[in-house]
Order: structure tokens, then C-alpha cells, then sequence
């Protein structure tokens, strides 16, 4: 049996890749998603083991020794990080698996997952990614301004990936995102 591909999406925060994710989930079950680990508190709505699993510093450190993340990552100030174990037996069934992370933390993959499809989600300007985490709210100017400097350096990465889908309508972004998968998913049963 073939094993499963690794998608990697990646894009600065406020570019919307949850929300092009939970779209996308909504009409289309081909890949499964990797909840991630993290430090930082749970904001508004945010489901334990869904969103994130919110773990403390010191259980995250202890997961890390343990070579339980794929990769990990401190991002805007805090850890974050892909459980290993649920993503190599996904793979190893055969499922394809994406993750969402940031680009230090898709640096690593590449050297672990050479073959993984990597996919930037772009904002149309970063005057519009202000205008987006100004509307999401949930930063105060001081974490606002880190992830607007934390974007023009992920900005800088985007020639790492495979494929770059800007984010200026979210059903093309959405639809986009979809034929990459469905495109890597028949080159690979074309390869059989
Ligand atoms: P947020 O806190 O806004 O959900 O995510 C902040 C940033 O952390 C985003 O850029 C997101 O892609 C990244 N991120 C989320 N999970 C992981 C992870 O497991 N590893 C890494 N390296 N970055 C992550």
C-alpha cells in the first residue's frame, strides 16, 4: 500500500487558513487534519483536541524530549507543535494528512518529509492583513504588531513551497486548495 501524503499549508497569521480549512472540510473529506499542540491559552470558542490540544510549557518540553513532535516551534511568543505519532500512522495507512503551520516549522518537515506538498496561503497585500487581524480583534496592538512583523518575514519563505494560493475570495481559495490535493492525490495513484 502507498503511503499517505503530507500536505504542509503555511501563511501568515490573519491570512485565513483556518477558516480556508474548515471550509474546505466542509466538502471535502479526501485529507485529514493534524490538531497541533500549543502553550498558548485557548481563545473564544476554541475546542480542546480540535482547534489545538493546550497543553502547559512544561508537558510540551516533555513531549519535545521525547521525540513526540514532528516539529515544533516558538511562534508570536509561544510553543507550538505536530504530534508525531498521529501523523506517521495516518500515513503509514495510507490516509493523506495537512498540517497548518508556520514556515520555521515547515522547514523542518522538509528535511524529515522530503516528499510533502508544501502550499502558502497568501494575503492580496499586508494592508489587507492588518485590516484582517484588526477585524479578528483578538490581539492587542503589541500582538498585532509582532504578527505583522512575524508576516513580512514568513512572506519571505513563500519560494520554499510548492504552490502559492492568494487569498482574496475564499471560495477560490477554498476550491484552489482542493485541486492541488486532488491533483497530488492522482499523481500519486498514476505512480502505482
Ligand atoms: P494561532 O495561534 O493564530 O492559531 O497560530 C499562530 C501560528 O502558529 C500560525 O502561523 C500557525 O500556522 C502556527 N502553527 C499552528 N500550529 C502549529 C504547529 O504545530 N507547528 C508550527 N510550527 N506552527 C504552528
Amino acid at each position: 500500500m502507498n503511503k499517505g501524503i503530507l500536505f504542509v499549508l503555511s501563511g501568515p497569521s490573519g491570512v485565513g487558513k483556518n477558516t480556508v480549512l474548515d471550509e474546505l472540510f466542509k466538502e471535502f473529506d479526501g485529507v485529514s487534519y493534524s490538531v497541533s499542540a500549543t502553550t498558548r491559552e485557548a481563545r473564544n470558542g476554541e475546542i480542546e483536541g480540535e482547534d489545538y490540544f493546550f497543553i502547559s510549557e512544561d508537558k510540551f518540553k516533555e513531549i519535545s524530549a521525547d521525540n513526540g513532535f514532528i516539529e515544533s516551534a516558538l511562534v508570536h511568543g509561544h510553543y507550538y507543535g505536530t504530534p508525531k505519532k498521529f501523523v506517521d500512522k495516518k500515513l503509514s495507512e495510507g490516509e493523506d494528512i495537512i498540517l497548518e503551520i508556520d514556515t520555521q516549522g515547515a522547514k523542518q518537515v522538509r528535511e524529515k518529509y522530503p516528499d510533502a506538498v508544501y502550499i502558502f496561503l497568501l494575503p492580496p497585500s499586508l494592508e489587507e492583513l492588518e485590516h484582517r487581524l484588526d477585524k479578528r480583534g483578538s490581539e492587542n496592538n503589541k500582538a498585532k504588531n509582532i504578527r505583522l512583523e512575524n508576516a513580512r518575514k514568513e512572506l519571505k519563505e513563500v519560494h520554499n513551497y510548492d504552490y502559492e494560493v492568494i487569498n482574496d475570495s475564499l471560495s477560490k481559495a477554498v476550491s484552489e486548495i482542493k485541486k492541488i490535493i486532488i491533483a497530488e492525490q492522482k499523481r500519486r495513484d498514476q505512480d502505482d
